[in-house]
């Protein structure tokens, strides 16, 4: 079997489902199992629906919610007719009969609580698989749509859930069955906790979702189906010369997706990995095209993409006490994990440790508790450049050639070797396109 996963950007209209299903009714015989998010832009919109309900906009909330709304008939008006298009009217009636309750709540409590976040979040992935669903048949294939809340099963950490591996292999198994000829449609996205309430795993999360379908169920292959053709040397909106990457490793495509390349989510990779399945990320507007494979020893060593990732605090620690003095890295890291504030990137030198954090949300209670250890500093406004590649450091002329292209843009921080596939730098936020663009076009 497969997995095929269909990301907004091509589920955007009925033209682009009519795409996608002509993807799947080509390989029909592979038994694929295909993992849609919602339709494009809508996840966007339905936060905007409660986060104004919330704020008490609830005449804003309205027009947006009727925007959702709108989007999702129009689209089933589009290309079906009949019977399939009376069917799927009544439950999209049905459903957003639901949807507008919840958002009438939110607004009347003036409250949406991480728990009703993803039960609101939900509807985006469940409207765009009622309405290609009904498609699929409307085309005479033979299709089913399954509840992916039936086949992943999480813990309660609401928005960014995380999957509980044992228990969703066997919700997949049980609940999943790839024949040969018939397509499987199913939510990416949303999941349950265990008493069977909806979760969500963390935005652009479809893409983990079929890379845990595709470890449960042993696909041969994992397709990412995307709108642009691979994953590339650069965010091509922002390097529009950026090239595809025929090949990629599963730990050189992890820590790109990491560090920004949001072509693929991070956690992608590491089900797919545990299994040794190959991940394929394709062209919907181009499926002839090859893309690019993630596999383990796929490609050549060497620089491989850069990408960037914006919103970067650093925090500096210093003290004299460190000085030949044990304990006090793990004293500093203690109070990070104590926060759930993730680390990215270290330096250290004698007396002083700077790390990089993106979560800023417990900073000032990181900061007090910091403070007991030494004189700390907070610099915001900072963007990593991380540049991706196996061996990058045996390469001699790499670290020249890569800080010759910088020219005046100065480099806080530096780091490289510490994951054996990256140079990270960090730069201040307004020169960081500057950066990319140097870096690009100096080494592709
Ligand atoms: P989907 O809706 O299919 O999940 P996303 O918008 O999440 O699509 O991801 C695709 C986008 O990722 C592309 O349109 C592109 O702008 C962006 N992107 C960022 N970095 C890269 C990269 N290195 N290679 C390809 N695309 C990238
Ligand atoms: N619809 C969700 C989002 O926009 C998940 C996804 O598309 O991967 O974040
Ligand atoms: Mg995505």
């Amino acid at each position: 079997m497969i997995v095929m996963k269909i990301g907004g950007t091509s589920m955007g209209d009925a033209l682009r489902m009519d795409k996608a299903l002509d993807i799947a009714a080509s390989q029909i015989d592979k038994a694929p199992v295909m993992v849609c998010s919602a339709m494009g832009g809508i996840t966007d919109q339905i936060i905007t629906s409660f986060e104004s309900a919330e704020a008490g906009n609830i005449e804003e909330s309205n027009i947006i919610f009727e925007t959702i709304k709108d989007r999702h008939y129009t689209c089933a008006r589009e290309f079906l007719e009949g019977d399939f298009l009376k069917e799927v009217v009544i439950d999209l009636d049905g459903t957003f009969a639901q949807f507008a309750s919840l958002l009438k709540g939110v607004g009347l409590l003036r409250d949406c609580s991480p728990r009703s976040r993803d039960a609101l979040l939900s509807f985006g992935e469940r409207l765009s698989t009622r309405v290609i669903h009904a498609r699929a048949a409307q085309r005479g294939m033979d299709s089913e749509l399954l509840d992916a809340r039936k086949l992943v099963r999480t813990d309660e950490n609401f928005t960014s859930a995380r999957p509980d591996m044992e228990e969703t292999f066997r919700l997949c198994r049980e609940n999943a069955h790839p024949v040969s000829g018939r397509l499987l449609i199913t939510q990416g996205f949303i999941a349950s906790s265990p008493a069977g309430v909806t979760t969500t795993l963390g935005r652009g999360g479809s893409d983990y979702s079929a890379s845990i379908m595709g470890a449960a169920l042993d696909a041969g292959e994992i397709q990412i189906w995307t709108d642009v053709n691979g994953i590339m040397t650069s965010d091509p909106r922002m390097i529009p010369e950026a090239a595809t990457i025929p090949e990629i490793t599963y730990e050189e495509a992890g820590e790109l997706a990491f560090f920004g390349a949001k072509v693929v989510h991070p956690a992608t990779i590491q089900p797919a990995v545990a299994k040794g399945i190959p991940v394929l990320v394709k062209d919907t507007g181009s499926p002839e095209r090859e893309g690019t494979r993630i596999a383990a020893n796929a490609g050549s060593p060497g620089l491989k993409a850069i990408s960037v990732k914006k919103g970067i605090t650093v925090v500096n620690i210093a003290s004299s006490r460190m000085l030949e003095a044990h304990g006090f890295l793990r004293r500093i890291f203690a109070i990070f994990d104590a926060a759930e504030t993730p680390v990215d990137l270290v330096t250290t030198s004698e007396v002083s440790v700077s790390v990089t954090i993106e979560k800023t949300e417990s900073l000032p209670g990181i900061l007090k508790k910091l403070e007991a250890l030494g004189e700390v500093s907070v610099e915001n406004g900072l963007s990593i450049i991380c540049m991706v590649g196996r061996d990058l450091w045996k390469n001699p002329s790499f670290p020249a050639k890569a800080f010759s292209a910088l020219n005046d843009i100065p480099v806080r921080m530096i780091s490289l070797g510490a994951s054996e596939v990256n140079l990270s730098l960090v730069v201040p936020s307004e020169k960081s396109d500057a950066a990319l663009k140097n870096l690009h076009s100096r080494f592709f």
